[in-house]
């Protein structure tokens, strides 16, 4: 590497003040909307960590228990195929769960829609979506996501947990890469 992380950024599409401005908005309808009923939120390791830690902190809601999972998707390059197995099962049993589960990213939506049919079959009580960020794909599968943080154009993007070969996940902004950082 030799240089910072900055220098590779192309452009900065949210910064960190957007970001927490926006999950302040996010945590206050999750609030709302749970009102009165205990709430596991259930996260996809890696990229869902920034997220989950800070959309977690900017809730009020007295019962909020927190579980991760972690899957790898068979997919040729960046290209997720929908086809996933379970390398970090939850701990928690879901019966009776209202369960929420907390992503950073949902591209083709075929990880989650996989995930949301194999929680399924654990008997939650209600199962729901919030993602930070959600791309033009997502609209073409059927994956009914309550939460979206922000929709941003279809363009590979760094920062808040999400990577490029397991590097930028730190950033606390998101933004595109520079050519330069994939060869280019
Ligand atoms: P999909 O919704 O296509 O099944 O896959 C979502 C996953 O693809 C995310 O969890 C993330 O790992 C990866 N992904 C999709 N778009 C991007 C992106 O712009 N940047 C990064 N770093 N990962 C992405």
């Amino acid at each position: 590497m030799g240089s910072t992380a900055a220098s590779d950024i192309k452009e900065i599409l949210l910064t960190e003040a957007q970001i927490a401005s926006r999950l302040a908005e996010m945590a206050a309808e999750i609030d709302r909307d749970y009102a009165g009923r205990d709430v596991l939120l259930v996260g996809v390791l890696k990229g869902a960590v920034m997220v989950m830690a800070d959309l977690s902190r900017a809730l009020q809601h007295p019962k909020v228990t927190m579980d991760w999972m972690a899957v790898s998707s068979y997919g040729s390059g960046t290209r997720s195929s929908g086809v996933v197995k379970i390398v970090k099962d939850l701990d928690a049993d879901l019966a009776g769960k209202h369960v929420l589960i907390v992503e950073d990213i949902v591209d083709s939506g075929l990880t989650l829609s996989w995930l949301i049919k194999n929680l399924r079959t654990r008997g939650p009580r209600s199962i729901e979506v919030a993602t930070m960020l959600r791309k033009p794909d997502a609209a073409k599968v059927e994956v009914d996501v309550k939460y979206v943080g922000f929709d941003i154009p279809n363009e590979f993007v760094v920062g808040y947990g999400l990577d490029y070969a397991e590097q930028f996940r730190s950033l606390p902004y998101l933004g595109t890469l520079q050519p330069h950082v994939y060869g280019g």
